[in-house]
């Protein structure tokens, strides 16, 4: 795909987070089962609902800019960051050890995001898609919560996975 104008750079980053969000939706239910605290598991369930409306709402936007939903953009760097936290799975941690690796892991997704849709809603913003600017900023604001609640499920759980032998 050819970047000849902002409009250009904002769909080509648009399928890249659809992409990403289809990949973070595959990956969570394994993240869900393996984790071991009971509060972990609802903040990443809370989370794979909230990724089902932010797909929905880049399928919205993508459809309002006449653009095929794209299946031909992978985001590579989601990919990467999935496989990482794929690998913590089968590197032997268990328990309150694996909990505290997968936040780690989880926040990786969490930071990706928050930057892409931070510079989303810029573009948004800037090309006067006011519709799409409201939809991205929900969707900004939902990851920085994911974030936020991870960051504080570690300050217990990384204690307890320290106490763990
Ligand atoms: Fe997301
Ligand atoms: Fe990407
Ligand atoms: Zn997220």
């Amino acid at each position: 795909m050819q970047l000849k104008s902002l409009r250009d750079v904002f769909t080509h980053e648009l399928k890249d987070m659809y992409s990403a969000e289809k990949q973070i939706l595959k990956a969570l239910p394994k993240m869900i089962n393996k984790a071991e605290s009971a509060d972990l598991q609802d903040a990443l369930e809370d989370h794979r609902m909230a990724t089902e409306s932010q797909v929905n709402r880049l399928e919205e936007i993508l459809g309002s800019l006449d653009e095929p939903k794209g299946g031909a953009k992978k985001c590579k760097g989601m990919a990467g960051i999935l496989e990482e936290g794929d690998e913590l799975l089968h590197d032997g941690a268990e328990n309150g050890v694996l909990d505290a690796a997968m936040i780690g892991a989880a926040q990786k997704v969490e930071h990706y995001e928050i930057a892409a849709y931070g510079t989303l809603v810029a573009y948004a913003k800037q090309l006067g898609e006011d519709r799409a600017m409201e939809l991205l900023e929900q969707t900004l604001e939902e990851e920085k919560s994911a974030d936020e609640k991870l960051t504080e499920l570690a300050l217990s759980i990384n204690d307890a996975a320290n106490a763990e032998a």
